[in-house]
């Protein structure tokens, strides 16, 4: 499993971070508690930042990394016994078997077959997880992140702009008038189009921000260090896109609402997407086709 968080300061962070992050959401990667039992050599820095956990997590440590290898929740009050007998019983078997035992295998054979605090098991190898992960929270008509990842994300991103006081814009986005295109065209047509708009949001986008499907014919695009004023210019060069972009001189457009926050006051997501929203609602009730932030 990749490390991740790494990248998220350099700004160059790929929707395959985004979704690994959610994966493990700390740093306690099973790579790193493997090397921690002595599958491998923990390098300089690795122990440094074991130590640095360590003392800022007591002794909810231990129960830190049973998680990492097991998924499962044990209490901080036996955690740490119970680690160093499953590391104890790896080098056991090491020594039985006359080869290195991997810590997650000496875990599963000590937790199901000797204390069976695990009673069924099934191997999953890590990059099918991810792929479940990654079907989990995409929609799967679009290929965008969906209304899950979106509330996870947007709420990091706020939290974040708390933090350091830097700007955060989220955009909101609606088709005009679909209902009717589905009517004149049909379903299909409409899907076809949906797809369609997706990709031009995902392509007029830059690779920090984050594009979403937020449901039926809306999307949304969280935009990190982006302020009102560059979101816009984001959100007309998108909505212009959109309108010239129709095969046959079909007539399609969308509405786009504007929301900033920038550090303190911590918003809500609810609240920066209502404050989107609003601004949408103005833009339709505008005339449609036009972007208001
Ligand atoms: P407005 O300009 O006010 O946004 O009008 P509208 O017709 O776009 O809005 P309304 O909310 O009345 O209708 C949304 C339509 O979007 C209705 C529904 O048929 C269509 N829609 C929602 N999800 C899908 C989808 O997954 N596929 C297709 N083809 N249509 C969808
Ligand atoms: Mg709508
Ligand atoms: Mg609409």
């Amino acid at each position: 499993m990749n490390t991740p968080g790494n990248s998220l300061s350099s700004g160059k962070e790929t929707d395959k971070d985004r979704l690994t992050s959610l994966l493990s959401t700390d740093v306690l990667t099973l790579d790193l508690v493997s090397a921690l039992a002595g599958d491998r050599p923990l390098t300089k820095a690795e122990a440094l930042l074991l130590d640095n956990k360590k003392n800022s997590l007591g002794n909810r440590f231990f129960s830190d990394l049973l998680y990492a290898i097991t998924h499962q929740h044990f209490e901080a009050a036996i955690a740490e016994t119970l680690w160093q007998e499953i590391v104890r019983h790896k080098y056991e078997m090491s020594a039985a078997l006359k080869r290195n035992i991997r810590v997650v295998v000496a875990a599963l054979d000590y937790l199901s077959n000797i204390t069976g605090d695990i009673l069924s098991t099934t191997l999953i190898a890590e990059d099918q997880i991810a792929d479940i992960i990654d079907v989990s929270l995409r929609d799967g008509l679009t290929g965008l992140f969906n209304h899950t990842f979106f509330y996870r994300r947007i709420d990091f991103e706020l939290n974040r702009s708390a933090r350091y006081g830097t700007p955060v814009s989220l955009m909101m986005i609606d088709i005009d008038d679909f209902k009717e295109f589905n009517d004149r065209y049909g379903h299909q047509e409409g899907d076809a189009v949906l797809r369609s708009v997706g990709a031009l949001i995902k392509a007029e986008s830059r690779d920090s921000d984050i594009c979403c499907r937020y449901g039926g014919e809306e999307f949304c695009v969280i935009l990190p260090s982006t302020d009102s004023g560059e979101a816009v210019l984001l959100a007309e060069r998108l909505r212009k896109a959109i309108e010239k972009n129709q095969p046959d001189n079909r007539k399609l457009t969308v509405s786009i609402g504007i929301a900033a926050a920038s550090g303190l006051p911590l918003h809500t997501p609810e609240s920066l997407v209502k404050k989107a929203d609003d601004a949408l609602y103005e833009a339709k009730a505008g005339g449609k086709n036009r972007v208001i932030a």
